[in-house]
């Protein structure tokens, strides 16, 4: 049974972070040679969040964990739809604007390239359903990867956490896609302006001019998300529809592909300002419940069932579930983030059962 330790939030200091993260020190383990790359994969915040994990709590966790200096590196994937986090230009300064330039810090790089694009393939093993995921193509030279999560609800996994951090968090733009939708996007004719720009990006030549508007071939296109980026009129969407097992396995798969890439050294779940949507909603909600601490585990599956059940344990705050309630489902009843945890286990991501260690 996999372990995951657990800091209060009374006991979130130096001292504290010193102690969660003893046993997954790179030094300790012997496993650093002094020219590993270290990826420590965050997520600094949508425009106008302000609930993600801040960069002074990153720097407790960089420097607990004692990694090196000369090549550690802070960083995340570029996203689908508008917004700072689009592009690696982009999200670097937003990264920046949220405090991730912080002296003690590392540099942050964005993983899948200038705008999403830079990728590698992982077959998955037969068992899964995804055939090959794509991802950050900066994980063919990561060799140890720390993921720091925050542990919150969200609109479409019911909650997000290790498992969704890796799976979404490491996928190019076409893995997301792929993920999220039914793959390919389609045009809203109206928005259409017929510049002809997402004809000339195409590579697979997928678009036709029709009246008024232009549309994807969709027997042709082999969704990339290239044109969803590049439409200066926002005419070009995803089908946000994928069916809630759907994409929990998919998602759940393309974690099984990033551990697969990569060596994750330590998952980290921050159960702080613990709200109903993710770190990419612009104006997010207030807590369900109180801060609850910091869960540290080699597994990623059983960190995030550890993160579930405390919070659902907790009190809830005015005008949500009663306590040991599922507090996401209340909300979203439709979206059971439970499926991730199932899958995962079922595929050998990680076990659901998990002893508890406070530090
Ligand atoms: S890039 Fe956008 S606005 Fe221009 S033709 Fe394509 S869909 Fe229409
Ligand atoms: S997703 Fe890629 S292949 Fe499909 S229409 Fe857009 S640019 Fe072409």
């Amino acid at each position: 049974m996999n372990q995951v330790r657990f800091l209060s939030k009374e006991r979130m200091n130096d001292s504290g972070f010193g102690e969660l993260l003893a046993p997954y020190r790179l030094a300790d383990q012997g496993r650093d040679n002094g020219n590993d790359m270290t990826a420590v994969k965050i997520h600094p915040g949508e425009a106008g969040n302000s609930s993600y994990i801040s960069a002074s709590l990153v720097k407790k966790i960089i420097e607990a964990l004692d990694l090196p200096g000369n090549r550690t590196f802070l960083t995340d994937t570029t996203v689908l739809y508008g917004g700072r986090r689009m592009t690696a230009p982009d999200y670097v300064t937003l990264a920046y604007d949220h405090g991730f330039r912080m002296p003690g810090l590392p540099p942050f790089i964005v993983a899948d390239g200038l705008a999403g694009f830079d990728e590698i393939t992982i077959d998955l093993p037969s068992h899964c359903e995804t055939r090959t995921a794509r991802l950050a193509s900066a994980l063919t030279r990561t060799d140890n990867a720390v993921m720091v999560s925050h542990f919150k609800g969200h609109l479409l996994a019911g909650f997000g956490g290790s498992i969704k951090h890796l799976g979404m968090g490491w996928a190019t733009k076409a893995g997301k896609l792929y993920q999220h939708s039914s793959v390919m996007p389609y045009v809203k004719a109206e928005k259409c302006t017929m510049c002809n720009v997402c004809l000339q990006v195409c590579g697979a030549e997928a678009i036709e001019p029709v009246e008024n508007a232009v549309r994807i071939n969709e027997a042709v296109c082999t969704g990339c998300g290239e044109c969803i980026q590049r439409c200066p009129a926002g005419a070009i969407r995803i089908r946000w529809d994928q069916e809630a097992h759907t994409f929990m396995s998919r998602m759940t798969e393309y974690a099984l592909a990033a551990t697969m890439a990569t060596k994750v050294q330590v998952y980290v779940n921050f159960l702080i300002n613990i709200s109903p949507d993710c770190d990419c909603m612009k104006n997010e909600a207030p807590p369900m419940v109180e801060n609850i601490g910091v869960l540290a585990s080699s597994d990623p599956v059983a960190i995030d069932q550890a993160s579930l059940d405390l919070v659902n344990a907790a009190v809830p705050l005015a005008g949500n579930a009663s306590a040991g309630e599922d507090k996401f489902l209340h909300i979203r009843p439709e979206r059971d983030g439970r499926e991730q945890l199932r899958i995962g286990e079922k595929i050998g991501l990680g076990k659901r059962s998990y002893k508890l260690v406070e530090v």
